[in-house]
């Protein structure tokens, strides 16, 4: 079944997303840099592209760059005047995005901060930043409560709050599990589930990048 599936998704790929060379190029570049290859796939950064395009979204953050495969999807949906922040604690990492996205020629709309996450949303918010339009958690899931914290303290009645890979082959439901990514995700969704500014679901996803699946929020207010 995972090859009709990742079959699929390729059917889907080659008819709807746009064919433009720069994304397959970044991820040649994340391959010779010996980057890990979890970036979103190209189904999906076009789905996170099209709801920044739909939500008219000027700020977003992204916590997790890697090679900054998903914050090119975000900076193309962006107009001239918006802003998107990543945050990347791998230095190596972070200097590859710096290098795709300038590649991209969309430097100007991407801020990549290095460090660990949680220390550049705590200085964010005591900053303080403006409210952001779109936050897409993609980093450690062990910290993704964390992360759903200082969201929230980032956040504006409207903004859509995104978290990666929560379905983990279906590791998900597993109570017992040692996994520290699994516990991470049970307790960010327990979180979701219990704040009453959020209103909140999950998508099972399938294809190229196998069993998995995200959450997506909306602040209330
Ligand atoms: N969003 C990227 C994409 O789709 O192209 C993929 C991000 S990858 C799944 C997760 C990234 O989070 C890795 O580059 C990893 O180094 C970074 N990361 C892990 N722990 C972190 C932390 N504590 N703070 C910031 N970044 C972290």
């Amino acid at each position: 079944m995972d090859n009709l599936f990742a079959a699929v998704d390729d059917y889907f790929i080659e008819k709807l997303v746009e064919n433009d060379p720069i994304f397959d190029q970044i991820l040649v570049n994340n391959q010779k840099h010996q980057l890990p290859p979890h970036d979103v796939s190209p189904s999906q950064g076009k789905f996170l592209y099209l709801l920044a395009k739909i939500k008219g979204a000027k700020r977003i953050l992204e916590i997790g760059t890697l090679g900054g495969y998903s914050t090119l999807w975000f900076a193309k949906a962006l107009d001239h005047d918006g802003k998107v922040v990543s945050l990347e604690f791998d230095k190596k990492h972070a200097e590859v995005a710096k290098e795709n996205l300038a590649l991209a020629g969309v430097a100007d709309k991407a801020t990549i901060l290095i460090g660990a996450a949680s220390d550049s949303l705590e200085k964010m918010v005591t900053s303080p930043e403006p409210a952001f339009d779109l936050i897409f958690i993609d980093a450690d899931k062990e910290n993704n409560s964390v992360y759903l914290k200082y969201a929230l303290q980032l956040a504006c009645p409207g903004t859509i709050i995104i978290g990666d890979n929560v379905v983990r082959d279906g590791a998900v439901i597993d109570p017992n599990s040692a996994d520290g990514r699994v516990i991470g995700v049970r307790s960010f969704v327990d979180d979701l589930s219990d704040c009453p500014t959020l209103t909140s679901t999950a998508i099972e996803t399938v294809g190229v990048k196998g069993y998995d699946g995200f959450t997506i929020s909306i602040v209330e207010k």
